[in-house]
């Protein structure tokens, strides 16, 4: 075969397989919406048989012919074009894919469907028992998955590398390290110096709560002709494909600026997605660079720009207009303080942003053990436990605000939460660079200028799509490797003035 007409072959069938993904990612996010729970023993049938599907096709030895052929010829001179970076990518896949046997893939698939619901009922009940056998399975399974598709050292990269390619637990463990060591006395002495700064809790109607969010997302960025707002129980973003970008969004009745927070994360995946190059779709050059990249877009809207003073002064009065009552006679300061309010928390979703990567660390040890076989899935509560007492010097009184609490393993997502960290870290990085470039973005954001952040990202993040690694991206547009120091400078600094620490 023709090297063009062998490459042309390629992409219209990894095109193909993205619309199958697609068709993945809608039954999702009809799972996350509108589907009655009645509906969860079929929908794990469909989900299973477009596993099925997708594993089939991904693992079809003609994909490898095609690949080999490329490989070796000159559309892979210049490691930076398209192609190269498609045909690098997708062998990476590939590999992956081939050693993975449909079966497993199937019975991660459906076995999945089924453990959610059983945590969703346990979580309920706070009754981790119920869901241990089925946390037993999940383990099982991407034991099975880690020894298929190989590692150097231990079979918790195998996981973190299908959501971070490169990245690996000795990595994550010394940057976990460094900011374990900046941030658990850092969080105290915040608390302490806030005093007795009390959440805002008052009635904020939701119907006001959505119209508001809607119109800050549109605002800021997010194409709503390109793009929809739904509730969920589990706030996200599904991108169902180029001009259709979905956000799962939920509200509390007494809590404004968490749901305002909540809009802000998924806004940023979403202007991710909105921003990938069209033209490159369902190839590895019009898609994230990696979970991390996607998830530090989605931090940097919601701390950066959504906890800064500057976002405030813009939003701020129009919220006054919305919420009179409940906000009568609380000054901009006052609401600023209660946004960043800093106290050692249980729930990970609600946590702020210095101790956030404290709750991901426990994570990261529970799952690096589970994976080791050093902790048994039985121990997980205690283990969850020691690891909040040590980082947070609190306690879950149960498992619903313990080990519950998150539906990633339920999901069969292992190795995923480190991405969260990494998003943070990442998120700063480009922050700094960002502001280096284009001057003040408070200043800029105060006065309801946000396009250009969005379009420095645009040019640097989304246009960029998977050419890079997240790592050599964060380094070619920072100028340095993943690195913590600007996290934990950008708190000190903000945390500084807010309180003249
Ligand atoms: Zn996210």
């Amino acid at each position: 075969m023709q090297t063009n007409t062998a490459y042309i072959e390629l992409i219209r069938r990894v095109r193909e397989e993205a619309l199958l993904s697609s068709c993945e990612a809608l039954l999702e996010w009809d799972e996350e919406t509108y589907m009655p729970a009645g509906g969860v023993e079929n929908r794990g049938e469909q989900l299973a048989l477009l596993a099925g599907l997708l594993h089939d096709r991904g693992t079809d030895p003609l994909l490898g012919e095609l690949l080999e052929e490329l490989e070796g010829s000159d559309l892979m001179a210049d490691p930076t074009t398209p192609a190269a970076v498609n045909v690098r990518e997708l062998r990476r896949e590939y590999d992956r894919y081939v050693r993975l046997p449909r079966r497993l893939v199937e019975d991660v698939a459906r076995t999945t469907a089924l453990a959610q619901a059983a945590w969703a009922r346990a979580r309920a009940e706070a009754d981790f028992s119920t869901f241990r056998p089925w946390l037993e399975k999940v383990v099982e399974l991407k034991r099975a998955e880690a020894e298929c598709v190989g590692y150097v050292r231990e079979p918790y990269d195998a996981l973190i590398e299908d959501h971070e390619p490169g990245m690996t637990s000795q990595i994550l463990a010394r940057l976990f390290e460094a900011l374990q060591r900046e941030l658990v006395p850092l969080a105290p002495r915040i608390a302490e110096a806030a005093g007795t700064t009390k959440p805002l809790r008052k009635p904020f109607p939701v119907l006001q709560q959505r119209a508001f969010g809607e119109a800050v997302a549109v605002r800021v960025g997010f194409d709503p002709k390109r793009g929809r707002f739904d509730l969920g129980v589990h706030p996200c973003c599904t991108a169902i494909g180029p001009g259709d970008c979905r956000l799962v969004l939920r509200f509390d009745p007494q809590d404004f600026a968490g749901g305002l927070l909540t809009i802000l994360h998924e806004v940023g995946h979403g202007l991710y997605e909105q921003g990938l190059d069209p033209q490159h779709y369902g190839t590895p050059t019009g898609e994230p660079a990696s979970v991390g990249m996607d998830e530090s877009q989605a931090r940097l809207w919601e701390n950066r720009v959504g906890r800064s003073l500057g976002f405030w002064q813009h939003f701020y009065p129009k919220a006054k207009e919305l919420f009179p009552e409940p906000l009568a006679g609380v000054s901009l300061d006052r609401f600023l303080k209660t946004v960043n309010r800093v106290r050692p928390s249980l729930i990970r979703v609600n946590a702020d942003e210095v101790t956030y990567n404290l709750h991901v660390l426990v994570r990261f040890e529970v799952e690096r053990a589970l994976m080791s076989g050093d902790l048994s899935v039985g121990d997980t509560p205690e283990a969850w436990n020691d690891g909040y007492r040590r980082y947070l010097g609190i306690v879950p009184s149960n498992d619903k605000e313990g080990c519950l609490q998150d539906g990633h393993w339920a999901d069969g997502l292992i190795g995923y939460f480190p991405t969260y960290t990494l998003g943070d870290v990442f998120a700063a990085q480009l922050f700094a660079s960002a502001e280096a470039e284009l001057g003040s973005l408070e200043t800029q954001f105060a006065l309801g200028e946000f396009a250009p952040l969005v379009t420095w990202l645009g040019q640097k993040v989304f246009r960029a799509g998977g050419r890079l690694s997240s790592a050599r991206l964060i380094e070619s547009i920072t100028g340095s490797p993943p690195d913590h120091r600007p996290l934990v400078q950008g708190l000190r600094t903000k945390y500084s003035r807010l309180y003249n620490l």
